[in-house]
């Protein structure tokens, strides 16, 4: 019988599948695609990673370790996985975006630069922005690369002897007191504790009635410019930005050509995750290219990607037992944040299997908060 089974090597499972092989457990991921694809939540090139925190309390440990932890894993797999390009945080003044990231800023004692519009523009020239919009700039954040981190999480997990099958999809399971058994498109295996990090495909892996997760479809594009000095990742940082109008995120240029843009929860249209629409409609384009507005000298998209964010009704994560199998962990953090968190929050499954607790509080991703 096998320790534990983790569903879905994605973000967080990979993340856990490492931890858990770290501390000897007899452990086997199973993944409904290959290593690396692109169906699920975390491919794209890049993903923030910040301290500026406006989201509350909780995520400010899980930030501080998970910078620690991808740190210890580029060291590891011997490749660079983080980028410290500094991260600002825009909005008008009374937006949440700005005024909880200085609150934040200011509570902890971080160290950050607070800019009226003029100040940011000089500083990093790739923006235009209104005269209404100020911003909270901080060097502790950066990007990472989420296909080589899955990559770095998975491949040092098979060296500590863990086990992977790709292309293997798990169809059900089934606590049976002593233990669990899982069945999927190619074999039944029996596991003393089973993980779910099934990313979009969670609702139906949970199984639990009423669950009010949704799956947004999300698009994202690379603007490339004339001018490829204002996006080099030397001088111009990952930025959120909430214009009055579209709250967008993106990154200096990385991997394909141009400056990167999203929009949070893009057009807001819910999908089912094998039914995802991978082709780019004049509706996504015209929404990315309307936000380059607050940056010079963009040209026409030439990239485009499309990936989901499961989203909870409060934005906060679901990392806890599950409600009806003590011997199972539930992994759903996402809501367009999560993947930053992943190394530290692979970490914390290694201790929910280990221990059954964790020395982080995770109170605010109980699942009884929805009943
Ligand atoms: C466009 C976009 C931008 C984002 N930007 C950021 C950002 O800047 N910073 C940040 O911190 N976060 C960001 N996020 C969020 C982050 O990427 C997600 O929180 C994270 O990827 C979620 O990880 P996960 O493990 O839950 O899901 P995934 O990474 O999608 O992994 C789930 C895995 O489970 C597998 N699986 C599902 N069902 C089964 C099954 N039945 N059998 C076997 N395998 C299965 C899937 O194939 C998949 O590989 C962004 C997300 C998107 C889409």
């Amino acid at each position: 019988m096998l320790d534990v089974i983790v569903i879905g090597m994605g973000a967080h499972g990979s993340a856990g599948l490492f931890h858990l092989s770290k501390k000897g457990f007899n452990v086997l991921g199973l993944e409904q695609f290959d290593q690396i694809h692109n169906n699920g939540s975390y491919h794209g090139l890049s993903r923030i990673i910040r301290m500026g925190l406006y989201e509350g309390d909780t995520y400010l440990p899980l930030a501080k370790r998970s910078f620690e932890l991808w740190r210890d894993l580029e060291k590891e797999y011997n490749e660079q996985i983080l980028y410290m390009t500094g991260i600002i945080n825009i909005g008008k003044k009374n937006s949440d975006i700005y005024k909880n990231t200085l609150n934040s800023a200011i509570k902890h004692n971080l160290d950050y630069t607070d800019m009226n519009n003029q100040e940011i523009m000089s500083k990093f020239p790739g923006f235009e922005l209104s005269k209404d919009l100020n911003g909270v700039f901080m060097k502790e954040g950066g990007f990472l690369d989420p296909e080589k981190s899955v990559k770095a999480h998975t491949q040092l997990a098979i060296k500590n002897k863990a086990i992977i099958n790709y292309n293997e999809k798990v169809l059900s399971w089934e606590d049976k007191i002593s233990h669990i058994e899982v069945l999927t498109n190619k074999a039944t295996y029996k596991t003393k504790k089973l993980v779910i990090a099934g990313g979009a495909w969670n609702i139906d892996l949970f199984g639990i009635p009423n669950l009010p997760l949704s799956v947004i479809r999300q698009v994202v594009g690379w603007f490339p410019s004339n001018n490829k000095s204002l996006f080099d990742k030397n001088n111009f940082p990952v930025w959120i930005l909430d214009d009055g109008k579209n709250h967008g995120y993106g990154f200096p240029e990385y991997g394909n050509e141009g400056l990167k843009i999203g929009i949070f929860n893009h057009l807001n249209e819910k999908v089912h995750p094998d039914k995802n629409n991978k082709n780019i409609t004049p509706e996504d384009i015209k929404l990315l290219s309307d936000f380059t507005k607050n940056f010079k000298n963009t040209k026409k998209g030439e990239n485009y990607g499309v990936c989901m964010f499961t989203n909870t009704p409060d934005d906060n994560f679901i990392l806890d037992k599950h409600p009806s199998s003590e011997n199972c962990i539930i992994v759903s953090c996402c809501s367009g944040h999560g993947f930053k968190y992943s190394s530290a929050i692979g970490e914390i499954i290694s201790d929910l299997c280990n221990e059954g607790k964790t020395e982080y509080n995770i109170d605010l991703f109980n699942i009884s908060r929805f009943n």
